[in-house]
């Protein structure tokens, strides 16, 4: 896996599932082999392709034999190949147990990671980033991903211990906006720091909050909004970092909405000035 790219890549036909190669890509379903090789693998010929065209770099192109033949799959291969990717052509069993599933997709990709450094985050006009304490769940993290690119935020900054972005299944929940959304991490410690520095408004948002999510004037300055883990909220200390602290009015029986929701409400009101009626930017 950590072979360095040459150009062109190879190709290879694999119907073993003992093939060593297959054996390495199916370590990347464990979180400390992703890390320790910066490596992941996304789903379908649309996530593939968004993620080439977004410039992130493909390592192995994966498809099953059922493939060949098939216009747009040979050109991917052939655009894979001149990047320097190797190419694999594989059995549908071969196939369905990299993807831990029945009926899997044709075409997988292996792409290395990129994170953003805090340090490149210069915030600007009205920008919008995310921040999100601890989230565990992988459907929330793709989904917030998918819905952060949708409302135009810069990015999504993590915060302490997280679940994966590169795990398998939150990468298929970002629907491919994973490779549209600049991600970021950093301890809760590192955190507190960043959002002293932020040149604007901190939101938080919090039961608790005193402030109606649709009061603040969010046009004038850049906006970090900050979200709580999914079982126990923001920790105190994040807390007492955020400049403001909002909360989203409720009826009914429920005591707090879906983190994703509520990161969805939030967003779409704090970047509601900044779209227009298309849903682009104004
Ligand atoms: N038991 C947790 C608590 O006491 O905060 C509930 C956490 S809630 C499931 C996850 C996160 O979603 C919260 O930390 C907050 O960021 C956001 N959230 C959910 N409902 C909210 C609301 N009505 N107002 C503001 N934020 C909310």
């Amino acid at each position: 896996m950590s072979t360095p790219i040459s150009a062109p890549g190879r190709v290879r036909e694999i119907t073993s599932l003992t093939n060593p190669i297959i054996k390495d890509i199916r370590l990347l379903e464990k979180k400390r082999h992703r890390d320790e090789t910066g490596l992941f693998l996304a789903e379908g010929m649309k996530l593939v392709i968004d993620a080439i065209e977004n410039g992130w770099t493909i390592r192995t192109l994966i498809y099953s034999k059922a493939g060949r033949g098939q216009e747009n799959v040979e050109k991917l291969a052939a655009r894979c190949l001149a990047q320097g990717a190797d190419v694999l052509i594989v059995s549908e069993k071969v196939l369905g147990t990299i993807a831990r599933r029945d009926n899997p997709q044709m075409v997988m990709g292996v792409f290395e990671q990129r994170w953003t450094a805090p340090a490149a985050i210069k915030p600007a006009g009205n920008d919008v980033w995310v921040a999100l304490d601890r989230v565990r769940d992988p459907g929330n993290l793709g989904t917030i991903i998918r819905t952060a690119d949708a409302a135009g935020a810069k990015g999504v900054v993590l915060v302490g211990q997280t679940t994966d972005p590169f795990a398998t299944e939150t990468v298929r929940a970002t629907m491919g906006s994973v490779f549209a959304v600049p991600l970021t991490r950093m301890s809760e410690a590192e955190f507190i720091s960043f959002a002293k520095a932020w040149p604007g408004m901190v939101a938080g948002t919090h039961l608790k909050g005193a402030v109606d999510y649709r009061e603040p004037d969010y046009t004038k300055e850049p906006v970090l909004l900050l979200m709580g883990n999914e079982q126990a909220g923001m920790t105190d200390d994040l807390a007492d970092a955020c400049s403001t602290l909002i909360k989203i009015p409720q009826a009914g029986r429920a005591d707090s909405l879906n983190l994703a929701i509520a990161t969805g409400v939030c967003l779409f009101e704090v970047r509601r000035h900044a779209l227009n009626f298309d849903g682009d930017d104004a």
